[in-house]
């Protein structure tokens, strides 16, 4: 059996998986946000319970949204109570079993990639243009996780130099909650996206508002929503070149955008070097289960 937790900043999500990885069961509690043996206390309570249900030890991934550094400690913003504690050791000393953990972006990456759509993939770029901009790298089925456990953090890559020629005059430049400026999670999340917008129309609209617009054929509009197209398409090809995946598949709010799918491989193209062809840029599958299935799938077959 094979269990996962998605920790997130207010729910935690857990599943549990059988040996053909069919989920088995589903449960969600609140997050014990500041109380750190509280939250410990919970996944051990959820662990012992379906041990005991499916007289089994299961083995146990947790999904967070953060790092976990060299030294075992966490770095999380969204929960306090676990910031700079050895969770994964704690965890592992309440349950008696080792624990595997990766950040919650490398889980929606690895879930993707054992998705149905991505059999003969052997390397999945995911990439998740939500509230941030996150990213997971999967090879041979696995997370890539770096000497310091934060490769794919894409959206604390800065723009590159031609996106930043594509924003045109007057782009601002943004600082960044990791203390950078220019970082492209501040442009090419779904807020950022809502962000540039405000800053050139004056006018605040959400991404679905703005993609309303652009559908109805404002002019100015859909010269916001191609400009944008070119700087995610350089930032993409930018990457691709770097990584060259087999694909892309792309998760969060602005992933709903059918546009996307359309248009970006042929603005990415040109960004490409001469002999390099755009790998497939397909839809996330699993949209908010993607957590807890990546975190189950630390452990299956590893
Ligand atoms: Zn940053």
């Amino acid at each position: 059996m094979y269990y996962g937790f998605d920790i997130g900043g207010t729910k935690i999500e857990f599943g549990a998986f059988d040996e053909q990885f069919e989920r088995v069961a589903t449960e969600r509690v609140a997050t014990p946000t500041h109380n750190y043996p509280a939250l410990i206390a919970v996944i051990t309570e959820l662990v012992t319970r379906y041990d005991a249900q499916f007289a089994t030890q299961g083995k146990v991934g947790l999904g967070i949204p953060g790092v976990e550094g060299r030294d075992g400690t966490l770095l999380t913003a969204n929960i306090p109570a676990a910031f700079r504690q050895p969770f994964r050791r704690d965890v592992e000393k309440a349950l008696s079993r080792s624990v595997s953990i990766e950040n919650d972006a490398n889980c929606f990456a690895l879930s993707e990639a054992w998705a149905p759509s991505c059999q003969g993939y052997s390397s999945v770029l995911g990439l998740i243009l939500g509230t941030g901009v996150g990213g997971g790298w999967i090879q041979n089925g696995k997370v890539w996780s770096g000497y310091n456990h934060v490769a794919g953090e894409i959206g604390h890559m800065r723009l590159p130099m031609d996106a930043w020629f594509a924003l045109g005059e007057n782009a601002p430049i943004w600082e960044c909650g990791c203390g950078q400026k220019g970082c492209i999670e501040t442009y090419l999340s779904g807020r950022g996206f809502e962000r540039l917008y405000q800053h050139w129309h004056e006018e605040t609209l959400s991404a679905q508002q703005i993609m309303a617009r652009y559908s109805a054929g404002d002019v100015a509009t859909i010269e916001y929503v191609e400009r944008f197209l070119d700087v995610l398409a350089i930032t993409l090809a930018n990457l691709l070149t770097v990584l060259d995946p087999d694909a892309v598949v792309l998760g969060g709010g602005l992933s709903n955008i059918e546009l996307l799918y359309q248009e970006l491989p042929q603005r990415i193209t040109p960004y490409l070097l001469p002999i390099a062809h755009c790998p497939p840029i397909l839809a996330a599958r699993y949209g908010d289960a993607g957590g807890v299935r990546g975190a189950a799938l630390l452990n299956y077959r590893a």
